[in-house]
């Protein structure tokens, strides 16, 4: 039940909380150990924000982040720093995410000797270059500066980084959508070589849907805030429910038209509608070509539909409990 509101005030000297843009709405889901959870959706559907707050970048309103079965939003700040070595995070943008004024040395570095990782300066030389390695990179790169380097070879640099670690859950937000088209393939091939290599776990987000279906084992869909849908991977390309996803899904073309089936196509007219007042009842009613009654007075929740496809939408049964055995 995660929540990020972010307060929107009036006045200066006594301050009056006057409304919330509501980035992430109580959004709950699982990611499993040494999976990739994609995460899509338009941009300000609230995919980054979710991101940062499971990370503890930005502290939720309410829910709970359950990491290896401790609540990360309880954990007190000195115990949240030595857990940060565990959840790392790649940037979007590896032109604005790196220090200008630092070597690739100090950068990657950085983190090594905040968590007291090394103790000198040789050690630290030693783990940078052989990270350097890890992404492809020359380790005699060491003593150059970011702007040297191409934006796939930057985009390596901040991978080295969030690995220096060893974590065990990173937090990928758009990882490859500042870089040309025949660059990302290259980093996402990379982020999986590490995925198997360290056993890593990814969160990633993207509003590629090409991308995600490279890379995931499952994936969810964000509308306004919300998770309106979540499958295996295979399942929600192939038979997506939402009307949102379907939506999506037909400005994607079809990777072999033989083996998948023709998807309805659905255009959406009007724009995504503004986070700090959004629609009620279902968040997409205002756009959706099957909106009903029901759609606009109540939220739908998000309903297993079996195998773990869950939507959230009135078009589908809400599966009743199954019946307790009598002895
Ligand atoms: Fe459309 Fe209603 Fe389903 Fe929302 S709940 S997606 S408005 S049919
Ligand atoms: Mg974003």
């Amino acid at each position: 039940n995660l929540v990020m509101h972010f307060p929107i005030t009036k006045g200066v000297l006594f301050q009056k909380k006057v409304g919330a843009v509501q980035a992430v709405d109580n959004i709950s889901f699982d990611i499993y150990r040494g999976e990739t959870l994609g995460l899509v959706g338009e941009s300000g559907c609230g995919k980054s924000t979710a991101g940062r707050a499971i990370l503890q970048l930005y502290k939720p309103t309410s829910g709970q982040v359950i990491f290896e079965g401790r609540d990360l939003t309880k954990l007190p700040p000195e115990e949240m720093r030595r857990m940060r070595r565990h959840l790392q995070i790649i940037f979007q943008d590896p032109y604005a995410s790196l220090n200008p004024r630092m070597t690739v040395e100090n950068i990657i570095g950085e983190p090594l000797l905040v968590h007291g990782i090394v103790k000198d300066k040789k050690e630290l030389r030693e783990q940078v270059q052989e990270l350097l390695q890890l992404v492809g990179l020359n380790p005699y790169f060491a003593n150059r500066y970011p702007h040297e380097f191409s934006g796939g070879q930057r985009q390596r640099i901040g991978i080295a980084r969030a690995l220096a670690l060893r974590p065990s859950f990173i937090v990928a937000d758009e990882p490859v959508s500042a870089l040309d088209v025949s660059i990302q393939a290259q980093i996402v091939n990379l982020m999986e070589d590490l995925q198997d290599k360290f056993k890593l776990t990814y969160l990633f987000i993207a509003h590629d849907l090409s991308v995600v279906r490279h890379i995931s084992d499952r994936v969810a869909v964000m509308y306004l805030g919300k998770i309106v849908e979540i499958a295996d991977r295979d399942s929600l390309y192939k038979d997506p429910l939402h009307p949102y996803t379907k939506a999506l899904l037909s400005a994607v073309p079809i990777p072999d038209p033989k083996v998948e089936k023709k998807r309805e196509r659905i255009i959406l007219t009007g724009d995504v509608p503004s986070p700090i007042n959004p629609p009620s009842g279902c968040r997409f009613h205002t756009r959706c070509p099957f909106v009903m009654d029901i759609c606009r007075e109540k939220e739908p929740p998000l309903t297993d539909q079996g195998g773990g496809h869950s939507v959230a939408c009135w078009l589908y049964p809400l599966k009743e409990e199954p019946q307790q055995k009598q002895p």
